[in-house]
């Protein structure tokens, strides 16, 4: 197959799963720009989810609760510069999305499947801002099953603590990578091993291992693979 990939279809998905702190966010918002795609970040959503239950005073894990608080509250998921945004109840969380509460409670509320079904049903709505990138972790398997570009983007654990203590220090001051890969492990954990939508690469995916590749050569790789349509190595 050699079809470019500016003719192809108005449909045309990119999928980038992989586990936390792989690169993926900076890869695919990469990605993303060089072609000029929509740019999705599905984890995003479940962050939001888990903030607006955070502030609700809801238990991150009592399904009921926060399925009654997600019917409650008003969801918007707009397109700003190319990329998917939302508010809820017409607030924008913004950067408290990426904060230490969230992050610990994430992989609790990403588990129940109500929050998945919701989360689902608003990221299939997304081929409407086709042709796009997706980030996640069970885009390439379970969201966009049929996506035409599966990636699985991962790295060693020790490596993505590396790369996420030297962002938290940016943000938030110190800290010990021994405590990152800990927190990062857990996440791994929950993400890998809950009944709905576990973390693992599709079959036909390509798994790229970042461990020793810079944000540039991934995406290279991944630009010339979809401009190829799939014939690059
Ligand atoms: O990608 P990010 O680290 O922002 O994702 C936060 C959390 O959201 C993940 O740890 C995972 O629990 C959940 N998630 C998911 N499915 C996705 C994207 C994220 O379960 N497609």
């Amino acid at each position: 197959m050699s079809v470019s990939a500016d003719t192809r279809s108005k449909t045309t998905i990119v999928a980038i799963d992989g586990p936390a702190a792989s690169g993926k966010s900076t890869v695919s918002r990469e990605v993303a720009r060089v072609l000029g795609w929509t740019y999705v970040d599905s984890g995003s959503f479940y962050r939001g989810i888990t903030w607006k239950a955070l502030h609700a005073g809801v238990d991150a894990r009592d399904a009921a609760a926060v399925q009654t608080l997600l019917a409650r509250s008003r969801w918007a998921f707009p397109l700003r510069d190319r990329s998917v945004v939302f508010t809820v109840d017409g607030e924008e969380p913004g950067d408290a999305l990426r904060g230490p509460e969230v992050r610990e409670a994430v992989s609790d509320v990403a588990a129940l499947p109500d929050v998945r079904a919701f989360v689902n049903a608003q990221l299939r709505a997304m081929r409407r801002y086709a042709p796009l990138v997706m980030e996640g972790r069970d885009i390439g398997t379970v969201v966009f099953p049929d996506a035409d570009f599966k990636f699985y983007l991962d790295a060693s654990p020790e490596e993505r603590a590396r790369r996420r203590a030297r962002d938290l220090a940016a943000q938030e001051g110190a800290v010990d990578v021994a405590q990152v890969l800990a927190s990062l492990e857990r996440r791994d954990g929950k993400d890998s091993t809950r009944r709905e939508a576990p973390l693992r690469p599709a079959s036909d995916a390509r798994i790229i291992d970042s461990t020793a590749m810079g944000v540039d050569e991934v995406v290279a790789l991944i630009v010339a693979v979809v401009r190829s349509g799939g014939d690059a190595i």
